[in-house]
């Protein structure tokens, strides 16, 4: 509430709209409607869709969607392009807005990709994000890759050096962020612990980035009961089969795959190729001409489940993400952020489009919106710095929540049993004269 009083009070209209939410939640649509009713133009944030190519399993617009409102940012790199970036995202991304808001229209940033959606709404100087997206961050540095092959404990010794503050914070064992810290220091000269204060320092800012970039974002968030997503995502892949997801994929892989698997550089790490639904497939079509057509179609239903499950997957990590991103942020540095609930989208216009545009409306005219921004409720703040090391397994865990999770992990409580069987075995030691250390059933203060 304290956050929505302050954009009333700073602003009259929304500088920009955001629509989140996971795949299967109709984003699109809404952005598409606000668009036509507010003079808007949509920019997807969404690094799959860059890419010319794989329309269908990128859920991509379709040209009569296009045309109902101007969209942004789809299909315009070849798929072999590799390098691009969230930092080549957002320098577009802005200028994009800038030049919206000089023909005045309503920017509606729709997504997608996590950081890409962050690199537009806070100013993060360098392109950091959550540790579990990662992978799919596409951020290629060449000198990165390079320093990686040093390895963590060469990394980890000469970011000691001109970075003790970062190398105390970071996993000895963590490689990629050791490097990019120390990266950081290579091109800037300044300790990236440093950048990282200033960073915080400035106005607004907090613990998880810089400030935000806009005044004023208005920000929806699609969700959806669990198990009605999982019933939409399934519909959702039997649709693109119907549309012809097989022969878009065959013939994908026959245009930029196959050369690649035949000189053994197939790469489903970069780019489009990391595209949620192709990799899936890959040994339907990958598969030999000379086997029958029962195995075939055997490939081809293992491909259409595995899509099915990392569809699930990756809509539970969007959400996730919406969770300790924005509703977990302390109110100080988010936006509101208003939840449109799409369980049921049988009235759709009523319980979706209607609040939406209800929202916009009084934001638009300065009046405190009737919708409640929401918020994670009880949420502690949790130091994700915070230094542990685990003795039992040998272990540097770094961040409460980490700690957390590794006291309750497998391997910890595997070490946790086997220290208990040692002790006890050597309980049953004829030395009768010497005091176990530890007694029994007693786990070592951690
Ligand atoms: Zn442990």
């Amino acid at each position: 509430m304290a956050a929505a009083t302050r954009v009333l009070q700073k602003a009259v209209s929304p500088s920009l709209v955001v629509v989140l939410g996971a795949t299967g939640t109709g984003k699109s649509k809404l952005a598409i409607e606000i668009g036509k009713r507010l003079n808007g133009e949509i920019i997807s944030a969404d690094s799959m869709q860059v890419y010319k190519g794989l329309d269908i399993i990128t859920n991509k617009v379709t040209e009569e969607e296009q045309a109902q409102c101007r969209h942004h940012m789809i299909n315009f790199l070849d798929p072999l392009v590799s390098g691009y970036t969230v930092v080549d995202f957002r320098n577009k991304a802005l200028s994009l807005i800038e030049d919206m808001h000089r023909r005045k229209k309503l920017p509606i940033i729709v997504g997608g990709t996590n950081y890409y959606i962050e690199s537009i709404l806070w100013n993060v100087l360098l392109v950091t994000g959550g540790s579990d997206t990662e992978s799919e961050k596409g951020v290629a540095f060449e000198s990165k890759t390079e320093l990686e092959k040093l390895g963590a404990l060469e990394l980890h010794r000469r970011l000691k050096e001109v970075d003790p503050d970062m190398a105390a914070i970071l996993h000895p064992h963590d490689a990629r962020k050791l490097a990019r810290s120390l990266q950081v220091f290579m091109d800037t000269g300044v300790p990236h612990s440093q950048l990282l204060e200033e960073q915080r320092g400035q106005d607004g800012g907090d613990c998880l980035g810089g400030p935000l970039r806009f005044k004023d974002p208005c920000i929806f968030w699609l969700h959806c009961k669990t198990n009605a997503l999982d019933e939409r995502l399934d519909k959702r892949v039997d649709q693109m089969l119907s549309l012809g997801v097989i022969e878009e994929l065959k013939d994908f892989h026959q245009r930029f795959n196959e050369r690649k698997i035949k000189e053994n550089s197939q790469d489903y790490q970069h780019g489009i190729f990391q595209s949620i639904g192709f990799k899936e497939f890959h040994d339907y079509l990958t598969a030999s001409e000379d086997i029958s057509q029962e195995e075939r179609n055997k490939l081809k239903i293992k491909g259409i489940e595995a899509l099915k499950q990392v569809t699930r997957r990756y809509a539970r990590k969007q959400n996730k993400w919406v969770r300790n991103r924005f509703l977990k942020r302390p109110a100080s540095n988010v936006p509101p952020i208003y939840g449109l609930d799409v369980t049921d989208v049988t009235n759709w216009e009523t319980t979706v489009l209607t609040p939406a545009l209800e929202i916009l409306d009084c934001l638009q005219k300065g009046v405190q919106p009737p919708a409640q921004p929401i918020r994670a409720e009880g949420e502690e703040p949790r130091n994700k710095r915070s230094h542990h090391v685990c003795d039992l397994c040998d272990k540097v865990v770094i961040g409460d929540l980490e700690w957390n999770a590794h006291q309750k992990s497998k391997n910890h409580l595997y070490q946790v049993r086997k220290r208990r069987k040692a002790e006890q075995t050597s309980d049953q030691d004829p030395k009768p004269t010497e005091h176990p250390k530890v007694s029994d059933g007693q786990v070592p203060a951690l």
